[in-house]
């Protein structure tokens, strides 16, 4: 039986290691907490993610190791590929870890991204400020996540505020997008470096965080389809990226700006449990460990709902059989990812009226 290696035992380790059954794979992730979400269903190596000794534990037990978060140290992937196969690539991780480094290689690939200035001291932040202006929006080059690390400017005149928020460290000062909408593109590319894309999600958020995804996003013609998969695809070629890689977009117009990716499974690609021919779970254990990928069309029209601070009440879902519920048997805290329900529907009024339902009652539990 083929054995996979997962650093981090988050919500999303819990769904590739469920996902994993239905594949003959067994899973084993390395994380900090012995009781994390994907403690439920797989074993846990307990550590920290540079600790040498779990994770040569790990690289032992595992044929292949991934990963379920960005910020695994390069350092930890890459002692890791000395001893075990590795996917995606640490290059992956690298990119994906820089804001500065990812939005590059999105202009070199022809993706257009929101005008930039990198920033490293309060000086910097001024000079910048006369190219890039106001409004707009100063975020740290690493470890952001959920709308931390990032501040905005209605005014040049509120550098030093942006500057202590953001912790004087090393940043990003972006120009504020007038974008109509939030979309995501998910892709999954196999070990022969043959692609399939998702289709393109719309994405709203609440806070910074991601709050509903709509899939397929309404009303994107082909070419906008073809045009985010093209970015896509050179992304993935450049990074030589195995697995599923997210990459999130602003819409202006018909023109995609890129925002940021994520070289892993990804919050917008939920709704493909239920809602696709092969989850994004499915698709990514399949490409990591060399197997025909799956066909990523949507087979109903989907929404999904992330539950946000606290676990619901037993029953609060119980909305029909249209409804799915997934926790992730967290403690609860402000601003945390607790669980998340998708709808699935035949036609996207169905959806919509479902939807709005769910939506509701999440919005009346906070
Ligand atoms: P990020 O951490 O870069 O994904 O940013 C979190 C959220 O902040 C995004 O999903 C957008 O809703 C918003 N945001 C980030 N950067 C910009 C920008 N340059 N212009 C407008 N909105 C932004």
């Amino acid at each position: 039986m083929t054995l996979v290696g997962i650093v981090g035992g988050g919500q999303l380790g819990m769904m590739l290691a469920e996902a994993a059954t239905g594949l003959g794979i067994e899973c084993v992730t390395l994380d900090p907490a012995p009781d994390s979400p994907a403690s439920r269903v797989a074993r846990t190596i307990v550590g920290d993610y540079d600790d040498e000794t779990a994770l040569g534990e790990l690289s032992a037990a595992a044929d292949v190791v991934t990963y379920e978060f960005e910020n695994v140290p390069v350092a930890s992937a890459r002692f890791l590929e000395e001893r075990v196969q590795v996917f995606p690539p640490p290059e992956s991780l690298e990119f994906a870890q820089d804001r500065v480094l990812e939005k590059t290689l999105f202009e070199e690939v022809g993706l257009a991204v929101a005008p930039f200035s990198p920033v490293s001291s309060r000086d910097e932040l001024a000079e910048a400020l006369e190219v890039i202006g106001a409004p707009s929006v100063l975020k740290t080059r690493r470890l952001g996540y959920d709308g931390k690390g990032q501040i905005r400017l209605a005014s040049v005149d509120e550098a030093d505020n942006a500057w202590r928020a953001v912790g004087e460290v090393p940043s990003i000062l972006e120009s504020l997008v007038p974008f109509e909408r939030e979309l995501s593109l998910l892709g999954v590319r196999g070990r022969t470096g043959r692609a399939a894309f998702y289709p393109l999600v719309e994405n709203r958020h609440r806070d910074g965080i991601l709050r509903v995804s709509i899939a397929p996003a309404p009303a994107v013609t082909p070419e906008l389809q073809a045009t985010a998969e093209r970015h896509a695809s050179a992304v993935m070629e450049r990074l030589g990226h195995v697995g599923v890689l997210a990459i999130e977009l602003f819409q202006v117009g018909e023109d995609l700006l890129g925002n940021e990716m994520a070289p892993r499974v990804h919050n917008s690609g939920h709704w493909t449990i239920e809602g696709a021919e092969t989850s994004q779970f499915e698709n990514h254990l399949r490409a990591i460990c060399g197997l025909e990928l799956g066909s990523t069309s949507a087979s109903s029209y989907s929404g999904m709902v992330n539950l946000i601070g606290s676990t619901p009440p037993d029953g609060a879902f119980d909305h029909g059989p249209r409804v799915h519920l997934h926790l992730y048997g967290k403690a609860s805290r402000p601003g945390r990812k607790m669980g998340h329900v998708t709808v699935v529907g035949a036609d996207p009024i169905t959806r919509d009226r479902v939807l709005g339902r769910v939506t509701q009652t999440a919005d009346n539990l906070g």
